[in-house]
């Protein structure tokens, strides 16, 4: 690469566009990319396109184009992802966060819970779910968990710099670090849910994102099913259990919730209008 093609912004965007055509937003990813590097607001590059690169700087976002060249996300690159518009730290060892998932949360906004309801995030990543609830319900006792360390560390470092210590964070499988009983007004959960054989596995983004964060046996439905049956001993009577999942699998999980019990189940949609998260009201023991 001659240094001429990278001198100024402009000559950098027009180097890494055409280079990151696999991404169906490669504009987008070579100015998020860039910025990420310069630390600067999206405004500078139409400031200022004309702002020289020095070698080092060049060298650094060469090196930042071929990664995402060769599939890694964006997300990943720069350390960042935006949910619920809270700016969460996100690493490989956690789930990018979705914005299908904003639908969720947004749903269990609008549950009505009580100003001190107790919720719990279980398979909680980058602790996404758990922090958009928490920031905007300053009252309830939100704890998060996953059975990760490295992406425990990652909720919690994300807790701390929005000021959102208060949220829990316990490392262990679904409810095993939580109090055995039935206290919670609301499970959320968005748990592995793909099929280990799904061919959605081997495109894109999701390659470099933790299996363990995608993967379930059981057609993709292990982890939806045994949330759903250990949640019965953790809701209080009339508290609510909701779960993202795959666009297809409403119907069998709005069934098995159904057949243990739960009442008023349901699903919701997500933001491109497909059904993404089922839910329903534990009755009590
Ligand atoms: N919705 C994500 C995807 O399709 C998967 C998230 C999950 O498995 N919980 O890539």
């Amino acid at each position: 690469m001659s240094k001429a093609k990278l001198a100024t912004l402009a000559d950098a965007l027009a180097w890494a566009t055409p280079q990151l055509q696999h991404s169906d937003s490669a504009k987008l990813d070579a100015e998020v990319l860039l910025l990420h590097l310069l630390d600067k607001p999206r405004s500078y590059l139409f400031t200022w396109p004309e702002a020289a690169l020095d070698e080092t700087q060049q060298a650094a976002y060469a090196e930042l184009v071929e990664r995402r060249a060769q599939g890694e996300p964006v997300a990943y690159l720069t350390g960042t992802r935006e949910f619920w518009s809270l700016p969460l730290a996100v690493s490989p060892q956690v789930l990018i966060p979705r914005p299908d998932t904003e639908a969720l949360v947004e749903a269990a906004l609008g549950l009505g819970l009580a100003d001190d309801a107790r919720v719990v995030d279980l398979g909680t990543g980058s602790g996404a779910i758990a922090l958009a609830l928490a920031y905007e319900n300053p009252n309830w006792q939100v704890s998060a968990v996953d059975a990760s360390a490295g992406a425990l560390e990652v909720a919690k470092a994300n807790a701390e710099r929005l000021g959102l210590e208060r949220v829990q964070c316990l490392l262990g499988s679904w409810f095993e670090p939580l109090p055995q009983k039935p206290c919670f007004d609301l499970v959320v959960s968005n748990p592995p849910y793909i099929d280990g054989d799904d061919p959605h596995l081997s495109q894109g983004d999701v390659r470099f994102e933790p299996d363990s964060a995608l993967v379930a046996k059981q057609q993709g439905y292990r982890d939806l099913f045994d949330i759903a049956e250990q949640a019965r001993q953790y809701l209080k009577p009339g508290g609510i259990l909701m779960m993202e999942h795959g666009f297809e699998q409403a119907p069998t999980t709005c069934n098995y919730l159904r057949e243990l019990g739960y009442q008023d189940v349901d699903f919701g949609r997500d933001l491109a209008g497909q059904p993404r998260f089922s839910f329903g009201v534990w009755p009590g023991n």
